[in-house]
């Protein structure tokens, strides 16, 4: 059974779809998919739909077609060969695709897909009526199919038929995004046995920074207890204990001068796996409660930012840097002053009356009654650090964590994903 109207134009294969454009032609094409396409008609403004389908063969993987006949549309199914007869090739920007006209037509050949899979090649093109040269091409597209059905049978069905094959052959895996445990205690999350993600709500107790060297033999005096440092007003050791130099995608450090293990060489964080170098907060333990358990948590870089008020170390770095050295240089003078126009972008632009230097220190005097200095994200981070750990006065916070049976503590058996302040509604 052929179109009505007669064949327009030859059976062509899709590769040769490029040299065609306003021609027509018949194709014999498997089906991937078809969806639906809701679109207005310019020439009435009434709302249309039509339907595309995502087709193949043997010289061309995807190619897609637009039925616009709705009756057409519902004759075609995902995992069909088809014979579409008296289609315009057309170029839309740089995509060349086919359409049907109104004396197009469409015949399936192979109903349903299982039939395609089970069936051998001569056993279907026996009982299709069509002309040798059609028999050859579907002899074609057939052997196409069955041998590279791995790749190509990832077929949307419709609902209908969704029941009917469900275990079409996969080469890949699906990864699903895991939902994590609503825990009720860390007890709970401390007697998990398999590896999960894990939701608790728990206190803040104490930060113990890992892998440095006053960690080592430190435990007398205290230092490993960061909330009893953050109080003290000098305390310079205290950036190099909680920043230092490593990866920001996988908060590896990776400064040698403290670490007892090796870096690691690859980072598991990116399909490069290259380490992506910056100033980073360096992996810690936070020990966090609740009325059940006391638990050590590993927070790494990304973690700890999002603790931090996602302020990143770099920003923490600099800042402090630049306060060192303006200690360092002591009380500011005129001539500081106009060395600081130099190199502060924000001061020696636009608002400068003048160049010379009496009316330059002059403005700079105004600026600076009116405009705060720069955010010293060094000063805001201790806020932040030390607000965390004012223990016992802080509520809880809404934990999102990893839990790894098979490793150690400090190695991540806990390792915090996120913190946030969770929201006790009224329902
Ligand atoms: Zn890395």
């Amino acid at each position: 059974m052929g179109s009505a109207f007669g064949w327009y134009g030859p059976l062509i294969d899709l590769s040769t779809t490029s040299s065609r454009i306003g021609d027509f032609v018949q194709l014999l094409v498997f089906v991937h998919r078809s969806f639906p396409v809701q679109c207005k008609s310019w020439k009435r403004g009434r709302d249309l739909t039509r339907t595309d389908i995502e087709v193949g063969d043997d010289t061309m993987p995807f190619f897609v077609v637009s039925l616009w006949q709705k009756q057409m549309g519902s004759m075609v199914s995902a995992g069909d060969v088809v014979l579409l007869q008296n289609l315009k090739i057309a170029k839309y920007g740089n995509a060349v695709e086919a359409r049907t006209v109104q004396w197009s037509s469409l015949l399936c050949l192979v109903h349903p897909y299982q039939s395609l899979l089970s069936k051998a090649v001569e056993e279907l093109v026996t009982g299709c009526r069509v002309g040798t040269t059609t028999k050859d091409k579907l002899r074609r597209v057939i052997k196409w199919v069955q041998q590279s059905r791995s790749t190509i049978c990832n077929i949307k069905l419709q609902s209908n038929q969704t029941q009917k094959i469900e275990h079409l052959p996969r080469n890949w895996t699906v990864l699903e995004e895991e939902k994590p445990r609503d825990c009720f205690s860390l007890m709970e999350v401390s007697q998990l046995t398999t590896s999960c993600k894990a939701i608790v709500c728990a206190s803040i107790g104490e930060i113990v920074p890992l892998h440095t060297s006053r960690t080592l033999g430190d435990t007398k005096k205290e230092k490993v207890f960061i909330s009893r440092r953050v109080c003290r007003t000098e305390d310079n050791e205290l950036v190099d204990d909680l920043l230092c130099t490593g990866c920001q995608l996988c908060g590896s450090p990776l400064d040698s001068k403290f670490e007892q293990n090796a870096v690691p060489l690859i980072c598991w964080k990116t399909s490069s796996r290259l380490h992506s170098i910056c100033s980073i907060y360096r992996p810690f333990l936070l020990y966090v409660w609740d009325e059940s358990d006391y638990m050590p948590i590993l927070v790494k870089n990304r973690a700890a930012e999002i603790l931090f008020g996602n302020i990143k170390a770099g920003k923490v770095y600099s800042a402090y840097k630049e306060q060192m050295n303006n200690q360092n240089l002591g009380p500011r003078n005129d001539k500081d002053a106009i060395g600081r126009l130099a190199i502060d972008p924000r001061l020696s632009g636009e608002g400068l009356p003048s160049t010379s230097t009496l009316e330059v220190g002059k403005s700079l005097q105004l600026q600076e009654k009116h405009l705060p200095d720069k955010l010293n994200y060094y000063r805001v981070w201790l806020i932040l650090l030390k607000m965390l750990l004012k223990q016992g006065k802080n509520g809880p916070l809404k934990l999102e964590i990893i839990v790894d049976p098979s490793l150690d503590i400090e190695n991540g058996k806990f390792e915090l994903v996120s913190a946030t302040m969770p929201c006790f509604g009224t329902k």
